[in-house]
């Protein structure tokens, strides 16, 4: 039991480690929609964020996604897991995909429920409180961008 533990745990490092050295959706759109930075003074960690949306059956979806910033491994690799499950999604559901994260890492809930995403690797920093604040602002930083926008055109 113990040794699968450990499995696991090792798992999930070289899963933040592999974000955090090939991180996805880092870099810059010159063609931005909607852009923002994020600051969590309490680790220095910083991330900005930019978004394209394109017009969807009903309401705008996120289409490309670019994050750049520096920051602590798990804050650079959760930024990088969050490009890779909003991507493509209408802004409603990105919403709440960013709510039940939110939740999660506060410990209601399961982080994903999908057994092919990386983001269950985050499960551990949940025993770090200090560390749930560098894993969560690349998500605050989106939920603030796309509900200000949201509120801008209405
Ligand atoms: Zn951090």
């Amino acid at each position: 039991m113990i040794d699968k533990e450990s499995d696991l745990h090792q798992l999930y490092q070289d899963v933040i480690m592999d974000h955090q050295k090939e991180p996805r959706n880092f870099g810059t759109l010159s063609d931005a929609t909607l852009e923002r930075e994020g600051y969590n003074p309490v680790c220095g960690d910083r991330v900005f964020l930019q978004v394209k949306l394109e017009k969807g059956d009903q309401e705008a979806r996120v289409g490309e996604i670019r994050f750049r910033g520096e920051g602590c491994s798990i804050c650079m690799a959760s930024a990088s897991m969050m490009t890779e499950e909003v991507e493509g999604h209408p802004v409603s559901q990105v919403s709440q995909q960013i709510e039940s994260f939110r939740q999660a890492m506060q410990g209601n809930g399961e982080i994903t429920k999908d057994p092919e995403s990386d983001l269950a690797a985050l499960s551990g920093v949940r025993r770090f409180p200090v560390r749930i604040k560098c894993a969560l602002l690349p998500w605050v930083t989106l939920k603030e961008m796309v509900e200000m926008n949201g509120e801008a055109k209405r």
